[in-house]
């Protein structure tokens, strides 16, 4: 199965068809680039408006 990105928060999700982060289904297979999150408070996260670690679009 094909990795899909969260329209809401850019979260990459794995597996399934609902955002663990905002638990929205609305995602799409079409994003471009990945961003891992390591610390939520860092200067990229902020940029991205992650809130929680993990794997991120950079564009959906
Ligand atoms: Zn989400």
């Amino acid at each position: 199965m094909a990795k899909k990105a969260c329209k809401n928060c850019k979260r990459v999700v794995a597996k399934g068809n609902v955002c663990p982060v905002c638990k929205t289904p609305d995602l799409t297979s079409s994003f471009q680039g990945v961003a891992v999150i390591f610390d939520a408070d860092s200067e990229i996260a902020k940029r991205l408006g992650v809130t929680a670690p993990g794997k991120y679009a950079l564009k959906v």
